[in-house]
């Protein structure tokens, strides 16, 4: 069990503190030297983090203060979190590609949706309601007649999309939603990655770009868990927390998100990031996309005011 830290105690469990105080910004203070001693410019930078996450600012370490350090009680998921940033539905996507043009000539775009093909579930278009539910985010900037649904799901049980290419039907994209309907918040979210595969020159850069980011977190969290053992004992560790692809802090540039954060930002209503997406119009590339695909970012729940 942890002691009760104050003011003159001493040691290494001083000196993780003082660590885990020095990535819990903000703070008005400069960063501590992790000396292991505990003396009044610890005191402050606790009792300032105690201020700022609603616990009773005595300036003590006890098993409060210690957990909420830890990130032991971060806000729990508010949102989708989609399968594409999982590399083993890379091989769905093949099979899906190999399926389409295996399955010969005469498949135009538009007739797709009357297929059905071996291992693969039905490939149908989206319903009117579904259509019109996506126009309410997306505006007029997706070209539906290229957008297609199937009840596949990912590797990890979840939704996911693919951008696929074949000569019979050119790039298409293909949301692989399960026997979900979908509902608002799954369709909302995969949409963003066809939009980010219709406005961009590579149609498959969002997936790259979501699978390094979220391998990033996987890495980072990994090194987070050899400094504080305590990460450890979040329910989301070792994918999602501390650090993971789907975290975005609010009121930045869209390019300075990338594929899973925007389409986060998305499906939490974010009016800015919604506002540069209705303005893009169809068979457009977009800059502002292709600099958000370029870089792999994640960022950490314990941060206050980020966005899961
Ligand atoms: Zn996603």
């Amino acid at each position: 069990m942890d002691r009760i830290l104050t003011i003159g105690s001493t040691g290494p469990d001083v000196s993780q503190v003082q660590g885990l105080l020095n990535r819990r910004p903000p703070t008005l203070f400069p960063p501590l030297k992790t000396d292991g001693v505990f003396g009044p410019k610890t005191a402050a930078r606790v009792k300032e983090f105690q201020r700022n996450n609603g616990l009773k600012t005595d300036g003590l370490v006890g098993p409060k203060t210690l957990g909420q350090l830890r990130g032991a009680s971060v806000a729990p998921r508010t949102g989708l979190l989609c399968d594409n940033p999982d590399p083993a539905n890379l091989s769905s996507g093949l099979a899906i590609r190999n399926s389409l043009v295996s399955s010969g000539g005469p498949i135009g775009q538009v007739r797709l949706a009357a297929f059905s093909f071996p291992g693969v579930p039905a490939i149908r278009s989206l319903t009117a309601f579904q259509i019109n539910t996506a126009k309410n985010t997306y505006g007029g900037s997706l070209d539906f007649s290229r957008i297609f649904i199937t009840d596949r799901k990912g590797a990890g049980g979840r939704p996911f999309t693919i951008a696929v290419t074949t000569p019979v039907t050119g790039t298409i994209q293909v949301m692989n939603c399960g026997t979900f309907t979908p509902d608002q918040d799954t369709l909302i979210h995969e949409l963003a990655h066809v939009w980010q595969s219709q406005h961009h020159s590579s149609p498959t850069q969002f997936i790259t770009n979501a699978v390094s980011s979220q391998a990033a977190a996987v890495a980072a969290n990994g090194l987070e868990v050899s400094r504080d053992r305590g990460v450890a004992a979040n329910a989301d560790f070792p994918v999602h927390f501390p650090f993971s692809a789907y975290v975005f802090t609010p009121g930045k540039a869209f390019g300075e998100y990338a594929a899973e954060q925007i389409a986060n930002a998305v499906e939490h209503g974010d009016g800015a990031i919604i506002a540069h997406v209705r303005s893009v119009g169809v068979g457009v590339v977009d800059g502002a996309n292709v600099t958000s695909l370029a870089t792999t970012r994640i960022g950490d729940r314990r941060t206050p005011g980020v966005v899961f």
